[in-house]
């Protein structure tokens, strides 16, 4: 496309986002997923789910997807990182905890499994708040050193189903969890025990060094983890996007985690 110099001013004028600002919305990014869908037959498609990327949007933040780059590329993507939300999807490669792949794990996302586990580790490392939701709440613990029950009704055969989705609309109350007082999902759900929806068959078997588990259902599966001493470093195992024209609660959790984001970023609220 031809731009000539009055084309180059007026874009100029628009544009609002200025890296440098510290007016400006944070930037979260979410790494995406890939996926084939039927409409681009072979042809492989990177995604994240709308209502995360809405959700980014409603509490007060910008959500960019981040492509599985490698490298200066990826690094150069991180730096510009206000916030890292890692979100749902395919079951973690086991190998990624130094275990053998079972029999009911898969598919495996290995771009994504690779992708997430640096952004994870680097933003842990430079204390950018993460925000970390079903698949990504293992990530974060899979990342920091704990591990996973490859499927829950096999390896734990007497906890409840916790596996709704497709069955079940994403909002459907599967289970209630209990909630740790005095912990972020305490603070901002403002209750100690809550209905949620459930859309996994993994789960959290150890818990990652330096993390506490904040929130469980009564069968006993881990429901939520955070870690002390850092900005804000959340996981969920449940799905609060999913939920929040439902339950108003729910978006309070994006918005702590974008007013994390804001703070630490040294941005304007
Ligand atoms: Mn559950």
């Amino acid at each position: 496309m031809k731009h000539n110099s009055q084309g180059k001013r007026s874009l100029e004028k628009y544009r609002k986002y200025d890296i440098s600002s510290n007016k400006r919305l944070p930037l979260i990014g979410i790494p995406c997923q890939t996926i084939l869908s039927t409409g681009a037959g072979e042809l492989s498609i990177f995604s994240v789910y709308q209502n995360m990327a809405s959700a980014i949007a409603k509490a007060g933040g910008i959500a960019i997807m981040i492509p599985p780059y490698e490298g200066d590329k990826l690094k150069e993507i991180y730096y510009y990182l206000d916030g890292l939300l890692l979100d749902g999807g395919a079951d973690i490669n086991p190998q990624c905890y130094s275990e053998e792949i079972k029999l009911k794990t898969g598919p495996i996302d290995s771009k994504r499994d690779k992708l997430e586990l640096l952004l994870t580790k680097w933003g842990m490392e430079d204390n950018i708040p993460i925000f970390g939701i079903c698949r990504g709440m293992q990530m974060i613990n899979v990342a920091a050193g704990g591990t996973l029950l490859q499927d829950i009704s096999t390896e734990c055969p007497g906890a409840n189903r916790h596996a709704y989705h497709p069955e079940k609309p994403s909002t459907y109350l599967a289970h209630s969890i209990s909630i740790k007082p005095g912990s972020i999902i305490h603070k901002h759900l403002d209750c100690t025990e809550a209905w949620v929806n459930s859309m996994h068959h993994q789960a959290i078997k150890t818990v990652a060094p330096g993390f506490t588990c904040t929130g469980f259902s009564k069968d006993g599966i881990i429901e939520g983890i955070e870690a002390d001493n850092f900005n804000f470093l959340l996981g969920v195992q449940w799905h609060p996007e999913e939920m929040i024209n439902t339950d108003v609660r729910m978006l309070s959790l994006f918005t702590a985690f974008i007013e994390a984001c804001q703070a630490s970023a040294g941005l304007l609220t």
